[in-house]
């Protein structure tokens, strides 16, 4: 199922993102994360790729198997800074010859690991190249979706570079975005407006990271440019080793971040699990009959 094409529906959708895991025991974690979301019947679940291209194997292994072992819809990311157009080519030939039809067109972070790191020769040095690059020679075969940053890209100078290279993607052939994780939900309203006076009208998913772990969430949202509010950190910070009320705090703050979503008409709710399910679990059946209704429709 093309995810473009059922948001443009109006579908609401809810997602799952997962990043492949380095070891067995952690693969068949994932595994059983996967069976204990499978039953909420997502929309669909998508697997991250290293932007070195390190995970390229590891992350077509783990959306094939999805594909081949479950009944989910599967998209699989993919980060063109480090690979040759052909590489490209090749990895989405691979995924069209196993029918996976949705891909997350992005360009990954520069290697900060590799000093003086330089592009290979041609390779696509901005997302919207990639785009341009698969519907030049997929045509309409994949639906693509591409990512947006409502506070804006830690590389962006202002929100109106943000918006202009935003519209490129569009423009390119992106069918729908997902955003960096947000924790204040005016950033993401506010994105929608400025996207909207651009005449860019692809659904926009909101990334909901539940906080489960303060430190390292916080790690993230630094390196992304997510804001944590103030009183937010306040509620945080003296349980910070303390992961079980950390959990805690982050699902209710959490499951009022989706409500307001809810009621102001977000197309979707995409939840960065890290692999684990219980905060999206929770945070899934506290929005219950509201969010079932929206499914429905
Ligand atoms: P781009 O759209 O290319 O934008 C990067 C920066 O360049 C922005 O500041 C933009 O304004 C600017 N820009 C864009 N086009 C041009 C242009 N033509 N000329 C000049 N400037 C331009 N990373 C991973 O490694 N693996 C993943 O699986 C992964 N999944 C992600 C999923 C989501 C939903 C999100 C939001 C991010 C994800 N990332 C992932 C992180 C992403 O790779 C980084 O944020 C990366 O730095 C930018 O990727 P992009 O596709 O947004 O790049």
């Amino acid at each position: 199922m093309k995810i473009g094409e059922i948001l443009k529906r109006g579908t609401f959708s809810i997602s799952f993102e997962f990043f492949p895991p380095k070891t067995e025991e952690g693969e068949r974690d994932l595994f059983s994360t996967i069976k204990s979301l499978e039953h909420i019947s997502p929309t669909f679940v998508s697997v991250t790729y290293g932007a070195g291209g390190s995970t390229r194997d590891k992350t077509r292994r783990i959306v094939e198997k999805i594909h081949k072992e479950t009944h989910l819809t599967v998209m699989a990311h993919l980060t063109c800074i480090a690979h040759s157009k052909e590489e490209i080519l090749d990895i989405l030939n691979e995924y069209r010859k196993i029918g996976i039809e949705n891909i997350l067109a992005l360009r990954g972070d520069i290697p900060t690991n590799i000093p003086d790191f330089k592009p290979p020769n041609g390779a696509c040095k901005h997302a919207d190249e990639l785009v341009r690059l698969i519907r030049s020679n997929f045509g309409d075969y994949f639906s693509i979706g591409v990512a947006s940053y409502p506070e804006g890209h830690p590389e962006s100078p202002n929100m109106e570079w943000e918006i202009r290279y935003f519209k490129k993607k569009v423009m390119e052939g992106a069918d729908f975005s997902i955003t960096q994780m947000f924790f204040i939900n005016d950033y993401y309203y506010e994105f929608l407006d400025m996207c909207y006076k651009e005449g860019v009208s692809i659904p926009i998913v909101p990334g909901i990271m539940p906080i489960t772990n303060f430190r390292q969430v916080s790690r993230f949202a630094s390196m992304c440019g997510a804001t944590i509010p103030d009183d937010l950190i306040r509620r945080l910070e003296p349980y910070a080793d303390d992961q079980e009320e950390t959990t805690k705090i982050g699902i209710e703050f959490a499951i009022r971040q989706c409500e307001d979503l809810l009621r102001n008409g977000a197309p979707g709710l995409h939840f960065y699990t890290l692999n684990r399910s219980r905060a999206t679990l929770e945070i899934y059946q506290a929005l219950g009959n509201s969010i079932e209704a929206l499914r429905r429709t």
